[in-house]
């Protein structure tokens, strides 16, 4: 049977400004298991970042448990937090959040660096070739496109081999086909075992994963398998080829 690798149980924050208390995350019981691709929508300001904060490790909550892959996350330290995040997780943001300057091989080689790891250069580029990268390496990021640089920041979310890759709206800023490219990525990444979940607001993105979750006023309101799952692989292959 599949194991757990998000399970929080009545997980909360609240935020007090002035007066007044923002029940950001209610009461939320989520396990997502190994090998799961999940999707989390919701309106804005109905809790997914707080949620994706939380479970990524870089907020602490106001009450409740939460366990990542077996360890007892929610009374963590900063300093517990940070290595618990360069173990086990990767992260992909919607502005892909790259050094400028820095070669696509080094950005992929930074979470590396931070884990003390010596020979960088070979995982590295193993992880730029996953993502369909391998001939990139030395371009920095303005020298690629939107897609590329996405790719390469996919590459620096598994170069750890990260037991789940955490996506806050990974295709927000790419066009429709690049986006299905992204996904066609990460659907690969999933039949490869690796967990993933991802904040969308687009329906037709959603529809790519296994499973969505959706908030509402800080609370889980919906919770339920993709009964008709888009394989973005075929639609890429149905699609006429990019322009240039
Ligand atoms: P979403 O990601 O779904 O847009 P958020 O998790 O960002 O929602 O926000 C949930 C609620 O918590 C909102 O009402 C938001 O204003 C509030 N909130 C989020 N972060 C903070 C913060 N640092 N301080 C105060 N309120 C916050």
């Amino acid at each position: 049977m599949s194991r757990p690798i998000i399970e929080t149980k009545g997980l909360g924050k609240d935020y007090t400004m002035g007066d007044v208390v923002v029940h950001a995350l209610r009461d939320a019981s989520v396990t997502i298991n190994e090998g799961e691709f999940v999707a989390i929508m919701g309106p804005s300001g109905s809790g997914k970042s707080t949620f994706m904060n939380l479970v990524g490790c870089l907020d602490r909550p106001s009450y409740g448990e939460y366990f990542l892959n077996g360890e007892n996350v929610a009374d963590m330290n900063d300093n517990q937090l940070a290595d618990i995040r360069n173990r086990l997780i990767g992260f992909v943001f919607q502005n892909f959040n790259l050094l400028p300057r820095t070669s696509a091989l080094k950005n992929v080689e930074l979470p590396l660096m931070y884990a003390g790891v010596k020979q960088r250069g070979d995982r590295a580029q193993q992880a730029l070739a996953t993502v369909g990268l391998g001939q990139r390496t030395h371009h920095k990021p303005s020298e690629l496109s939107g897609g590329q640089q996405q790719r390469v920041a996919i590459a620096r979310a598994i170069v750890n081999d990260p037991v789940i890759i955490f996506g806050d709206e990974p295709t927000g800023n790419l066009d429709t086909r690049t986006s299905v490219e992204i996904m066609a990525l990460f659907q690969d990444l999933n039949d490869q075992g690796k967990t993933v979940v991802i904040v969308t607001h687009e329906q037709d993105i959603a529809e790519h994963c296994k499973r969505i979750i959706r908030f509402r006023d800080g609370r889980v309101v919906n919770d339920e398998l993709v009964t008709k799952r888009r394989d973005a692989r075929e639609e890429l292959a149905a699609m006429p080829p990019p322009e240039d």
